[in-house]
């Protein structure tokens, strides 16, 4: 189906965009005839060229069961068309955000600019200024599945087409996938911040801390700026402002390699990443810098309650995306 490939080509190319998707995050989707074709769990946008990582789902089936408040639709496995689902694989841990979405093509991205603004105090008074030109909607943190399906219920009005979902991301939709990716480029730029420039990282003490222990340098400079930015580390290190955040770094960003953790930032110096870390960690350890030099220290943030994150990293459809192998 031609739609189908132009959505595959559209994830392709926002996944590979590290400013607006990081690892398997994000996710995006498209409506036909009653079916509703969504990224699979696990699976990264980046890949949507080369291999098959759209999952069928009974769209009705699956609006059906948000009015009535289904537990069902923490996973949503119970509404894949099994008979077209070649892959075998889940549907995304986002598919409520889709799926309650009237629009036939869906995309949801962890835009770097976006989360900037997404968890500040002031988010929803500062969006309303740069978003001006769109209908769009501001939605308060809450955990996907049940519980965002819920806060987006209550806010959706007919017309809006962009939501920012506070702590979290953007989601943008539209009827073609052309008209999707137009508007996701409007809504970037308008919510564009310019990245704090950060020192490059120290490579003489870096190989030095290389000798015989399991890590090596991140590849990215804009990675390293997790350690050399001065605000960074500060600001990233022991508070969670996004759920990818913890769900892959954990609740606080390593400073020593004790415990072996999968990042380790030295401040100053820059980021090594463990060799047997899974491929995520250095995309999501960099979105942490990213994100964090577009704030400024006088910005006052709101970060992830201990229950919230503990909500995040306990729910089941969570839990299941993390046990996939890449
Ligand atoms: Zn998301």
């Amino acid at each position: 189906m031609v739609e189908l490939d132009q959505l595959r080509a559209l994830s392709a190319r926002v996944g590979a965009n590290p400013l607006l998707v990081q690892a398997a995050g994000g996710n995006t989707s498209l409506k036909v005839g009653g079916i509703m074709w969504i990224k699979a769990s696990g699976t990264w946008l980046k890949d949507a060229d080369s291999r098959d990582i759209l999952v069928p789902l009974d769209h009705p089936a699956i609006l059906a069961a948000l009015a009535k408040d289904d537990p069902a639709c923490e996973s949503c496995t119970n509404f894949v068309r099994t008979d077209l689902n070649a892959t075998g694989l889940r549907p995304s841990i986002e598919t409520t955000v889709h799926a309650l979405m009237p629009q036939r093509v869906v995309v949801h991205v962890h835009c770097v600019n976006t989360i900037a603004w997404a968890i500040r105090k002031d988010a929803e008074a500062r969006l309303t200024e740069k978003l001006r030109d769109f209908t769009w909607a501001f939605i308060p943190y809450a955990r996907p599945g049940l519980p965002l399906a819920g806060a987006i219920s209550s806010r959706l009005r007919p017309g809006v087409d962009v939501l920012v979902l506070g702590n979290h991301g953007l989601v943008v939709a539209a009827d073609t996938v052309g008209a999707a990716e137009a508007l996701l480029s409007r809504v970037v730029t308008a919510l564009a911040r310019p990245a704090r420039p950060a020192g490059p990282p120290d490579r003489d003490k870096l190989a030095k801390h290389c000798t015989g222990i399991p890590y090596e340098p991140a590849t990215m400079d804009d990675t390293h700026a997790l350690a050399t930015d001065p605000l960074a580390l500060k600001r990233g290190k022991s508070l969670v402002f996004y759920p990818d955040h913890v769900v892959f770094l954990g609740t606080g960003v390593a400073t020593s390699f004790e415990g072996d953790p999968p990042l380790v930032a030295i401040p100053g110096a820059g980021v090594f990443i463990h060799k047997d870390a899974k491929p995520a960690i250095e995309p999501m350890g960099r979105c942490l810098a990213d994100v964090m030099r577009r704030v400024e220290e006088a910005d006052t943030l709101v970060s992830l309650s201990d229950v919230e994150i503990d909500r995040l990293v306990n729910w089941d459809a969570e839990k299941y995306r993390q046990s996939l192998k890449p």
